[in-house]
């Protein structure tokens, strides 16, 4: 579907009113209302589009010392994201900033289509055409039992599910650090771990 304000740009973002835009031009239209209104009301839900794929969330902000706290949940699938800005940021720039990180973090994949993983996996086919990108990023969850389990690109995975993603890696080694979920999304070409001099 194609963004309705530049009608050139595939939109990400479905409001309340049913009108689908491009992030470009949902900034411009969140910057004209509310030079309009002079003020800014943020909407208590928004739709981020993948193709036909509408994830709903619903939008809590608060406000503490550290900044803005934007946070949200999908409705009806896994996906939790938080957003920390700055006291100085305005409050439209800063809930500008938690829809871009919305959207960055529904687009940047973790799990990867192969085609190699069914000489590794040819007894798991429910699993056999996927596997972990060498950087990515996994929130760790627990369920009403107790049981942890670890939510990635927005879907559930047990450990034992967790550990057949990793497996065309078996010999490596994976370096990894822990972070509060309002860090920015690790992107496809960035590395956590320095080059050798
Ligand atoms: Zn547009």
């Amino acid at each position: 579907m194609k963004c309705c304000e530049c009608k050139a740009e595939e939109a990400v973002i479905l409001t309340t009113n049913k009108e689908v835009f491009c992030l470009d031009c949902y900034k411009q239209i969140v910057y004209n209302s509310l030079r309009k209104q002079n003020e800014f009301v943020y909407p208590e839900e928004i739709t981020i589009l993948e193709g036909k794929i509408k994830h709903v969330f619903s939008i809590v902000h608060s406000f503490n010392e550290e900044g803005f706290l934007w946070s949200c949940s999908e409705k009806d699938g896994f996906y939790e994201v938080q957003y920390l800005a700055s006291i100085e940021d305005s409050f439209e720039n800063a809930y500008l900033g938690f829809i871009e990180k919305l959207v960055d973090t529904v687009y940047t994949k973790t799990v990867k289509k192969t085609f190699m993983s069914k000489t590794w996996n040819v007894f798991k086919s429910e699993l056999a055409d996927v596997q972990m990108a060498e950087t990515g990023q996994i929130s760790i969850h627990e369920d009403d039992l107790g049981h942890i389990f670890f939510v990635i690109d927005g879907q559930a995975y047990s450990p034992e599910q967790l550990a057949d993603l990793l497996a065309p890696y078996k010999g490596k080694t994976m370096q990894y650090q822990i972070s509060s979920p309002t860090v920015d999304v690790i992107k496809e070409d960035e590395k956590l771990i320095k080059a050798k001099k």
